[in-house]
């Protein structure tokens, strides 16, 4: 296998990890997701960003198994696991941290890590190795997660994918509902994480704190792909056209950069 590539640059050649072909997904009678590709190379950092109802979560929900696509192919590292069972896709190390943690909140701090453990991979990621990236977590592993604040939950639904040791990662809104100090530390573990060798493909609305992590973005509105590139070869002006659309984007791009796109915060 090729080294990854460091931020911001991609292999010149070798494979995709995952490469997604024309996907297109509907809810009912709603097209989410109109003919969207994208291709993730190991090791790399792939942001999708995009405002409320862009289709971000139903691409990486998608991607796991958890909607059936109208159209296009999913790719997992050369194989086309498109029709692939939710549970086959995990097991070929395909993981999600969902958007809202989603955690067994009646269950404890190890109970819910070993849930993710439970049809692991062979890998690097142990509960111990989880609760060494997080040093406050092994304490307090008999807690219920129901007890923890926002950004805590957060670390441990993403300990509960690590320990099922998969190839790629996909994070679904990590900053919902969290402060910004939260956010910078949880976004503070992902060079341990890509240490290990993972993937990383990231859904976020708060843009600044995706360009800061991504080596390459794409910006979905209303379903389709309105940008894609490296962070470093596009404009803020770009950004904001393919974030709201060109006739919205003057006036709302002061709350893209703040960060004030998400939802309403908690401590
Ligand atoms: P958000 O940041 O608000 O989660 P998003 O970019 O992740 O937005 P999606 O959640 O993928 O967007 O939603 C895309 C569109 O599909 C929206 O119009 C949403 O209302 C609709 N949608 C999403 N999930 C479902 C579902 N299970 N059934 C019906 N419609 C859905």
């Amino acid at each position: 296998m090729s080294n990854p590539p460091t931020n911001g640059e991609r292999p010149a050649d070798g494979a995709p990890l995952l490469d997604v072909s024309e996907l297109t997904v509907h809810h009912g009678q709603l097209r989410a997701l109109d003919r969207v590709s994208l291709r993730v190379f190991p090791g790399e950092v792939y942001a999708i960003i995009g405002a409320n109802g862009a289709g971000k979560s139903t691409l990486l929900r998608t991607i796991a198994g958890l909607h059936r696509p109208t159209g296009g192919v999913i790719w997992f590292d050369g194989q086309d696991v498109t029709k692939v069972r939710p549970e086959r896709r995990a097991a070929r190390g395909i993981a999600m941290v969902p958007e809202g943690r989603r955690l067994f909140e009646s269950l404890t701090v190890e109970e819910n890590l070993q849930v993710g453990a439970t049809y692991a991979r062979k890998g690097p990621w142990t509960i111990e190795r989880v609760y060494e990236m997080f040093g406050w977590m092994a304490e307090r592993r008999s807690q219920r997660t129901a007890q923890l604040s926002g950004g805590e939950q957060q670390a441990v639904a993403i300990g509960r994918a690590l320990v099922a040791n998969p190839r790629v990662l996909l994070l679904d809104e990590l900053s919902l509902g969290l402060a910004p100090v939260v956010v910078q530390r949880i976004y503070g573990m992902l060079p341990q994480i890509l240490a290990t060798g993972l993937t990383v493909l990231l859904v976020e609305q708060d843009v600044s704190q995706a360009l800061r992590v991504a080596s390459h973005l794409q910006c979905l509105l209303e379903g389709r792909t309105t940008l894609e590139g490296r962070p470093s070869d596009v404009t803020a002006e770009q950004v904001e056209a393919a974030y709201f659309g060109l006739a919205r984007a003057g006036q709302e791009s002061d709350s893209l950069w703040s960060g004030s796109t998400t939802s309403s915060r908690e401590s």
